[in-house]
């Protein structure tokens, strides 16, 4: 059993738009090869680069687990083509059925759903995918987002679940396309049964027994200006960190927060 974060979450955004850096993670587990998550369109040359270096054909994934179906953690899929897909019912549902439009989330490219159906696997909600390995549902940001807990070391890879340590922290539920208290139990779910969260855009961390969380790493990325260099202080480019990824980050899990409305983030 092995598990390693190919390409590393990371909280970030921008006033363009979403960057979706998010976390994609390969499991070997049972003699299977499996991806947690595939990451956004842009990851697409990363991501085949970091699994030649575990020495990994992308044709020889054998399980591609989807959290959810927002775009930044599902494209690429063809890049597996012999892989199952596995996917939530209860985000089938969400994606088939105009759940997402309801709820006013642009996120969800249910144009590709058609072809990705072949190869979807459903399953509802706790479900052992593998030996030691079970999905978690953890609703609230969507309706059918869902979780993978690695029983044996108690890592939870948490998908938008859990978006970054400082909303987890202070209790503040990520952008909620589905219901706001499922999202805070979701939360608790979470902190009840992981040692180790990978979060959907951020490091992973460390959870004790009395709570507290500690990062266990520190994922770098670099945005590089590509233009003139001087073109770059005639745009007057606002390069570097908001507020808000300034903030420091608490050491305590949540108890009970506030919801948000979904403002920002996929
Ligand atoms: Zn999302």
């Amino acid at each position: 059993m092995d598990w390693k974060i190919l390409l590393p979450g990371i909280p970030v955004g921008s006033s363009r738009g979403a960057l979706g850096w998010c976390s994609v993670s390969l499991l070997r587990l049972a003699g299977k090869l499996l991806l947690v998550d595939t990451g956004s369109y842009g990851d697409r040359g990363q991501l085949v680069s970091r699994l030649r270096e575990e020495g990994v054909n992308p044709a020889d994934i054998d399980m591609v687990f989807l959290s959810h179906f927002h775009y930044d953690h599902m494209l690429n899929f063809d890049l597996f083509p012999k892989a199952d897909l596995y996917l939530s019912e209860r985000e089938r549902h969400y994606v088939v059925n105009g759940g997402f439009q309801a709820a006013g989330d642009p996120y969800v490219p249910a144009v590709l759903y058609p072809l990705l159906e072949p190869r979807i696997r459903l399953f509802s909600g706790e479900h052992s995918l593998l030996p030691g390995l079970r999905t978690i549902p953890l609703p609230g940001h969507t309706p059918g987002m869902t979780g993978l807990l690695l029983e044996e070391v108690g890592v939870l890879f948490a998908g938008d679940g859990i978006k970054n340590g400082r909303e987890f922290a202070a209790g503040v539920a990520p952008p909620v396309f589905g219901d706001p208290n499922e999202a805070l139990a979701s939360y608790q779910q979470a902190a009840a049964r992981a040692r180790i969260v990978v979060p959907g855009h951020d490091s992973p961390f460390r959870l004790s027994e009395a709570g507290e969380m500690e990062y266990l790493g520190n994922a770098q990325a670099e945005i590089v200006w590509g233009g003139e260099p001087e073109r770059l202080g005639k745009m007057g480019w606002r390069g570097g960190i908001t507020a808000a990824a300034q903030a420091e980050t608490p050491a305590a899990v949540p108890g009970r927060g506030e919801s948000r409305p979904p403002d920002r983030g996929d």
